[in-house]
């Protein structure tokens, strides 16, 4: 049977040489290419073309990539299974009878299945890492302003940047070189500062590293999880690196604070779908009010419309302040707890899902469970920083487990080297 990885098979080839040339790379399908579809997962958008690339498909055919189809993924970004797609749920390669991660579980999928070399996903709370993790490759969320939004359907801009997956670290530190980098259609991107060759960095050199191991992120994990993880730990000790511990305490909030800016944004960025504008066929009856609400009951699958109305309601004047306010002064206190953790260390490694891979359905008709389930990658968008997610084994039960290393602003070099000592 299929894993259903792909939405659209359809090819885009790139510049006859480059430094991807000869190789295929996968593209999420929340992210514009010309001429291709692109659904978000969403029967909102499942006959919509887009009329231009996004700047990282730019950058992807300049560098010379074939791209085989764009890869299924929770309907608009929303969710950690890819169980939310309105073209049904893809199943995980690597681990029978279980999901993939999510959202970009299409794109880890066609990457563990070996159907694409590579692959782009995008990352809003750890959708990038999650599906890597859960599929036993490689996946990495840079630094907030590193990599391009031009093009990406938003979810919740404040949060979310295009990530690389790929089946090695030095693969994927190859794939964020073509992408990263300033663009005047992006001005919240910038030109990074210091070591800046990524795939020069995966070298496996950690000797001298110290690494700082979040307390609070190893203690909420599974038994099975934190093995691999210490076995990890011990790896890098072994190649000459040194850990201590450190503590995070405003991470207890940041899931509460993730959801509800996450819901907040989206609750206004879906505002746009109006059944008008993007392709949907429409054919409602009544007046404009009637229209948009039919086209939006009809489009919209039930997650999605869950975070409308709760960001809708953390938003609306009287609990603006109880609900959105405080996320913000949460948000600005984990930014501030790993600021000054890596002041001590030059990376963080904490598991990058506190569970192995879900059991298909497992999650779906309790989003609370779901949610938690993003306590490890959660926190990092809220700060801005990049991380990485790497295999480190598999459980008993032969269900693989990602270790994720944090840096700091700009500091993928650093992420990639410790992640490519575990290569
Ligand atoms: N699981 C998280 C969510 O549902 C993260 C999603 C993402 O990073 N796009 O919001």
């Amino acid at each position: 049977m299929s894993y259903n990885g792909y939405i659209t098979e359809q090819r885009i080839d790139g510049a006859d040489d480059g430094p991807l040339a000869g190789r295929t790379v996968a593209v999420k399908d929340n992210i514009s290419t010309a001429g291709v579809p692109t659904t978000c997962g969403s029967a909102m958008l499942d006959s919509y073309v887009p009329p231009f690339d996004a700047t990282v498909v730019e950058r992807l055919k300049e560098a010379g990539a074939t791209i085989p189809g764009k890869t299924n993924m929770d309907e608009f970004g929303m969710g950690t299974t890819t169980e939310t797609s309105a073209f049904g749920p893809t199943e995980n390669p690597a681990a029978e009878g279980h999901v993939p991660g999510g959202s970009s579980g299409g794109s880890a999928a066609v990457v563990a299945a070996g159907d694409a070399d590579m692959a782009l996903g995008t990352d809003t709370g750890g959708s990038v890492r999650c599906p890597a993790a859960f599929c036993g490759v490689v996946g990495i969320k840079p630094t907030y302003g590193l990599v391009s939004r031009y093009g990406l359907v938003a979810y919740a801009n404040s949060l979310e940047q295009v990530g690389p997956i790929a089946p090695t670290v030095e693969e994927a530190a190859q794939l964020l070189d073509v992408i990263a980098g300033p663009d005047e259609r992006d001005a919240t991107t910038r030109d990074p500062d210091g070591e800046t060759d990524y795939a020069a960095a995966a070298d496996g050199d950690v000797a001298g590293m110290d690494i700082g191991v979040p307390t609070e992120l190893v203690e909420g994990a599974d038994d099975a999880v934190r093995e691999r993880f210490w076995d990890a730990i011990d790896a890098l000790e072994s190649a000459g690196a040194s850990y201590h511990e450190v503590s995070l305490p405003s991470v207890e909030h940041a899931v509460e604070a993730y959801y509800v800016i996450a819901m907040s944004e989206a609750s206004s960025n879906l505002a746009r779908y109006d059944g008008v504008r993007y392709g949907q066929s429409g054919g409602y009856e009544g007046n404009w009010n009637e229209t948009f609400a039919a086209a939006r009951e009809d489009g919209f699958g039930p997650e999605v419309k869950r975070r409308i109305l709760l960001g809708t309601y953390a938003l609306s004047a009287g609990y603006h302040d109880k609900y959105y306010k405080k996320a913000q002064d949460a948000r600005a206190w984990v930014k501030q707890d790993f600021d000054e953790a890596l002041e001590e260390a030059d990376v963080l490694a904490s598991p990058t899902m506190p569970v192995p891979p879900f059991e298909r359905g497992e999650s779906l008709d309790d989003p609370l469970k779901m949610y938690l389930a993003d306590a490890n990658t959660t926190p990092v968008n809220l700060a801005n920083l990049p991380a990485i997610s790497v295999p480190a084994g598999e459980t008993d039960d032969e269900l693989p487990v990602g270790v994720q290393f944090v840096g700091p602003a700009f500091g993928e070099s650093a992420i990639i080297r410790a992640g490519s000592a575990l290569d």
